[in-house]
C-alpha cells in the first residue's frame, strides 16, 4: 500500500483534471488520495483560456476570485486572417460574461493548478507523489491499482485521469492518440520582452493557411502568452523527427507584420506535437471510471480540453452527493452511471467540433476566403454557436442543450412544391 489509511476514492494522476476532480470529491465529504508519478505537483506549458462553463464551477468551488486575482479577464476575443492582418470576427468579453453569468478568463497553468493543489491540501486529500500506476483490478468490493514498483492500493472506485497516454484508458479502448500532424510552439514572458506594443485587453487568434497564431496577456498583465501552431512538413512525409524548430519560421514566412513579429519570441528548447482520439462512450469499467485527457484528450481549437477535466469532476461529484446519506456510502453504481450518461456526449460532441474547428481555421485559397466572408458576416453578439459549449453544464442528458440554435424552418428551400413547412 502507498499509505495506511484508507480512502474511498483514489484518484490517477495529479494534473487538472484530477486535482479538480479530487477536490470536488473531497468537499463532498468522501476521503481522497491521488496518485502521481512525478516526483512533484506540477503544470508544464504556458497559458490556458477558461471560459465560462468553467469559470462557473470555479464559483461553485469558491475559487474563482483567487483565479481572478491570478488571471486575466480580457475585454474581446478577436479573430483574424493571419495573412493579410484584417479582423474576421470577435467576442466583446464583457457582454460574454452578462450573457452567461461568469467570466472568460486567460490563466498561467500552473496557477490554476496551484489553485487546485491549495484547494485539496485544505480539504484533506491525501497528495502522493512518485507513484506511477501501471495496472488496474477490480474486485468484490471497488478496485485495485498496481504501482509500477511493486506497490499496491485499493479504493471503493478508482478514478483514471492520467492524460493522453492514460494506462487505464486499455481497459476501456483499443485505441491510440491521433496525430494530427501540427505542432505547437510555446511561449510565456515578461511583458517587456515582447519587443512591440501588444493590447492585452485582447485574446487574439491569427488564422492562416496549415498555421495560427495565439496571443494574450498573464499574470495581470505582467506576462504575454504566445501559441504557434503549424502543420509539419515533415509530419506529412512520414518523417519521425517532426515538428523540429527549423520548420517554425518557414511555416510563418507569408504572414503578416504582427504574427512574424511574434515568431523569434518562441520557445525552441521544447513544443508539443498534437495528438487527440476518437471519442469514446463508455468511460467506466466496474469500478474504475477515466476523466479528463485519459477519456476524451481533444485538438486544443476549441480550448476546452482543461475545462471539459474540470467539468467531469464537478459532474461526477454533484452525483454522488445526490446519491449519499449524510457521511454513509454512497450509491457508487447509480453515480458512475449517471456521469457515463451525460458526459461522453458532451466530450464527443467537442472532440468531433475541435477537429473541423481546426480545419477551417488553417484553410487556404479559396476556401480561405469563403470562410473569412462567413466569419466577417458573423455578429458579434450572436452567440448561437457557443451557448451548447459555455451555459451551464448539464447533469443528465436532457439538460444538454442542442449544438445549434434551431435552422427556422419557413426558408424557400425547405419548402416541398406544394408549399408546406418541412415538419
Ligand atoms: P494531464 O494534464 O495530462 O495530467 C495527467 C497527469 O497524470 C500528469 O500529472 C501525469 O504526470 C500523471 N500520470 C500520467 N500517467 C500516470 C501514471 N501511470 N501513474 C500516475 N500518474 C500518471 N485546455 C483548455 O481548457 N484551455 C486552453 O486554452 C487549452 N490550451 C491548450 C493549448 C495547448 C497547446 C495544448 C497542448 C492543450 C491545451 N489545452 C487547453 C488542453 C489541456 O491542456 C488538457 O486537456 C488538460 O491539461 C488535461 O488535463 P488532465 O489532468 O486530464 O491531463
Amino acid at each position: 500500500r502507498t499509505s495506511a489509511s484508507p480512502v474511498d476514492v483514489l484518484i490517477v494522476g495529479g494534473g487538472i483534471g484530477g486535482l479538480s476532480a479530487a477536490f470536488a470529491l473531497a468537499r463532498e465529504g468522501l476521503r481522497v488520495r491521488v496518485l502521481e508519478r512525478a516526483d512533484e505537483f506540477g503544470e508544464v506549458g504556458a497559458g490556458l483560456q477558461i471560459a465560462p462553463n468553467c469559470t462557473r464551477i470555479l464559483h461553485d468551488y469558491g475559487l474563482l476570485d483567487e483565479a481572478k486575482d491570478l488571471g486575466v479577464l480580457p475585454g474581446s476575443m478577436v479573430m483574424r486572417d493571419a495573412v493579410d492582418g484584417g479582423e474576421l470576427t470577435r467576442l466583446d468579453l464583457a457582454d460574454l460574461e452578462r450573457e452567461y453569468g461568469f467570466p472568460y478568463m486567460v490563466i498561467h497553468r500552473s496557477d490554476l493548478h496551484g489553485i487546485f493543489l491549495r484547494a485539496c491540501r485544505r480539504t484533506g486529500v491525501d497528495l502522493i507523489t512518485g507513484a506511477r500506476v501501471s495496472g488496474y483490478e477490480n474486485t468484490a468490493t471497488g478496485a485495485r491499482v498496481l504501482l509500477a514498483d511493486g506497490r499496491a492500493d485499493e479504493a471503493r472506485v478508482v478514478i483514471a485521469a492520467d492524460g493522453l497516454h492514460s494506462v487505464a484508458r486499455g481497459l476501456l479502448a483499443d485505441d491510440e492518440p491521433v496525430s494530427s500532424s501540427y505542432v505547437a510552439y510555446r511561449a510565456a514572458i515578461p511583458i517587456e520582452q515582447a519587443g512591440r506594443e501588444v493590447d492585452l485587453g485582447e485574446v487574439s487568434v491569427h488564422v492562416g493557411p496549415r498555421c495560427h497564431f495565439v496571443c494574450y496577456g498573464l499574470r495581470g498583465g505582467e506576462m504575454l502568452n504566445q501559441v504557434a501552431v503549424f502543420q509539419s512538413p515533415k509530419a506529412l512525409a512520414g518523417e519521425a523527427d517532426w515538428g523540429t524548430p527549423d520548420e517554425l519560421d518557414d511555416a510563418f514566412a507569408a504572414t503578416c507584420p504582427d504574427v512574424q513579429a511574434g515568431i523569434p519570441l518562441m520557445w525552441r528548447d521544447r513544443w508539443w506535437r498534437m495528438f487527440d482520439r476518437d471519442p469514446i462512450m463508455t468511460w467506466v469499467d466496474g469500478n474504475i471510471a477515466l476523466l479528463g485527457d485519459a477519456a476524451h484528450p481533444p485538438l486544443q481549437y476549441m480550448a476546452q480540453g482543461a475545462v471539459m477535466a474540470i467539468e467531469d469532476g464537478w459532474v461526477l461529484a454533484k452525483h454522488v452527493a445526490a446519491r449519499r446519506a449524510a457521511n454513509g456510502p454512497a450509491d457508487w453504481q447509480g453515480a458512475l452511471a449517471a456521469y457515463e450518461a451525460v458526459r461522453p456526449e458532451h466530450c464527443r460532441r467537442v472532440l468531433t467540433t475541435a477537429r473541423a474547428w481546426g480545419e477551417l481555421w488553417h484553410l487556404d485559397g479559396v476556401a480561405r476566403l469563403q470562410r473569412n466572408a462567413l466569419l466577417r458576416a458573423r455578429d458579434t453578439y450572436d452567440y448561437s454557436f457557443i451557448d451548447w459549449i459555455y451555459g451551464p453544464t448539464a447533469l443528465t442528458p436532457e439538460e444538454e442543450p442542442p449544438m445549434f440554435a434551431p435552422i427556422p424552418l419557413d426558408s424557400a428551400d425547405v419548402r416541398d412544391p406544394a408549399g408546406r413547412s418541412d415538419p
